[in-house]
């Protein structure tokens, strides 16, 4: 409940043109995983940031040590879709585990027994198709770098917080109407779709190249294919 009442609701649209850092909550359906980048990061195990790769080894900064033992953590990139617009999404460790009810440590673990660790595991497609309430973060980075991808702090597909989401919604939007123009109008009905500004779809590429650009700590690590799995239970 809390998740729906206490923080501004928006659309993707509006998360799209916003101008200040906020949290906000927003309805969405993921419509896809990016799979230009990598679905897990390796973190380390001790402080839970991301490592880099150098030599073989794995260099954690904020322990400024190399680190022992790493772990797979998720970082899965969705594509979510609403009424207005298409935005990006990063899905954390923790939220992503929740719908998927694995650890990115053990299908990690299993793509690695398979020999293959190029793949996205066939468990993330529980996420596509699949309307969820997020919570996300407008970031000082999203709108300095006019960045259009945004992390998710909490996301939730329980069916009443979503119909209660609507109604309250729906109540803004009749008396948002009312003293817009003194007509009713259904701004939520499906032959009122507002075109997207931009396209995230046709900028897929440019971005990734961005991502590496800009933000090499979430780049996709394909390349590290000797990582240390732990299999103990973490
Ligand atoms: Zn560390």
């Amino acid at each position: 409940m809390s998740l729906a009442l206490l923080t501004e609701r928006k659309t993707l649209d509006e998360i799209r043109e916003a101008r200040k850092v906020c949290t906000c909550v927003t309805l969405a359906t993921i419509e896809k995983i990016q799979t230009d980048y990598n679905w897990f990061y390796n973190a380390c195990k001790k402080c839970q940031r991301k490592v880099k790769s150098e030599d073989g080894k794995f260099w954690c900064e904020k322990c400024n040590e190399n680190a022992r033992f790493v772990i797979p953590r998720y970082r899965v990139q969705v594509l979510v879709i609403d009424h207005t617009c298409t935005a990006s999404f990063v899905l954390f460790d923790r939220e992503a585990k929740q719908v998927i009810h694995k650890s990115a440590v053990e299908l990690r673990g299993r793509l690695t027994k398979e020999g293959d660790d190029d793949s996205f595991p066939r468990e993330l497609d529980v996420l596509v198709k699949k309307k969820f309430l997020f919570k996300i973060q407008v970031s000082e980075f999203n709108l300095n770098q006019n960045w259009p991808v945004f992390s998710v702090s909490k996301m939730t597909d329980d069916e009443n917080r979503i119909a209660a989401f609507k109604d309250s919604l729906d109540l803004n939007q009749v008396s948002l109407s009312v003293t817009c123009d003194n007509t009713e109008v259904e701004i939520c009905s499906s032959d009122n779709i507002t075109p997207c500004k931009r396209n995230l779809f046709e900028s897929d590429v440019e971005q990734s190249v961005l991502v590496d650009l800009i933000s090499p700590q979430m780049s996709s690590n394909k390349k590290e294919k000797h990582i240390k799995i732990e299999k103990d239970n973490y």
